[in-house]
């Protein structure tokens, strides 16, 4: 099978990127798929929430980025979950600012990747909060974006900002990027505004729109204070339930229609 490298991306905060990376990479692992997470937010939450303490690496996505470390160097094993994870702490912060003056600053992540993708099924990218440079590195490494999003009022205007931005990464150095899906997180399903907000993504969206939706749960949010995916911190919880089915949407839309000969 291929490497799938999908970036995770919403400018806005707090819409359950970071939670999707880690329990879908969690889920994909558990049905035998060889996952990798990097980690390009220097908040270093997907680090964390994988049991990896961002305080005492030696090597990060920072290095990789800066061509001072391969993948292969700073990756290390999630605490638990079956995957690995390319690290990021707040140091990577200022990988952006040095980047600037390097040669081809939007490729490094996509050539340090190249290495490894023999090695893996799905790499996630954990974009950051904005539309930066780290971001860019997201969005020029993958193949596709899966945004995960919160229906609330403004929610669709933020969307178009994004949709602007990986226009604009097609036109100049991605032409490939397209949108993987569109994921609903938090989802409250007796809020009328949740069903409106819904109903307007499916209009926009169409068949990109998950069909799997992430209620919200509590269990979710315990999880990383423990170092784990919700998927492993409470299994039964509604929450990870949900994402096993959207991994089981995510194998089904990418795998079966290219039937691999080798299973
Ligand atoms: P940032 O933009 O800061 O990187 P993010 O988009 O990665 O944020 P998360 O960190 O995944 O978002 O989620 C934001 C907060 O909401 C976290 O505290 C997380 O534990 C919690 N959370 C995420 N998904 C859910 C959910 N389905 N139900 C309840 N809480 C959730
Ligand atoms: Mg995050």
């Amino acid at each position: 099978m291929t490497c799938r490298v999908i970036a995770v991306a919403n400018q806005k905060g707090g819409v359950g990127k970071t939670t999707t990376v880690v329990n879908l990479a969690a889920g994909l692992a558990e049905m035998g798929r060889r996952v990798l997470i990097v980690d390009l937010d220097p908040q270093g939450n997907a680090t964390m929430g994988s049991g990896i303490a961002k305080g005492s690496l030696t090597n990060s996505v920072y290095q990789v980025l800066l061509g001072d470390a391969s993948v292969a160097e700073a990756r290390q094993p999630a605490k638990e979950g079956g995957y690995h994870v390319l690290p990021a702490n707040r140091d990577v912060g200022g990988a952006e600012l040095e980047l600037v003056h390097e040669l081809a600053r939007e490729a490094r992540l996509k050539n340090a990747l190249g290495e490894v993708l023999g090695e893996y099924d799905y790499i996630f990218v954990d974009c950051p909060p904005s539309l930066n440079l780290l971001t860019l590195n997201g969005l020029v490494a993958a193949e596709s974006v899966l945004i995960p999003m919160v229906c609330e009022y403004y929610a669709l205007e933020g969307l178009s900002d994004l949709v602007t931005t990986l226009r604009k990464v097609r036109v100049a150095v991605n032409p490939k990027i397209e949108i993987l899906g569109l994921l609903r997180t938090m989802f409250d399903a007796r809020s009328n505004l949740s069903q409106q907000v819904s109903q307007q993504l499916a209009r926009h969206f169409g068949d990109k729109v998950f069909d799997t939706v992430i209620p919200r749960n509590v269990r979710l949010a315990e999880a990383p204070s423990h170092g784990l995916p919700g998927l492993i911190y409470d299994r039964n919880s509604r929450g990870a339930q949900a994402y096993l089915t959207l991994a089981a949407e995510l194998t089904a839309r990418l795998e079966s229609a290219t039937p691999s000969l080798s299973h």
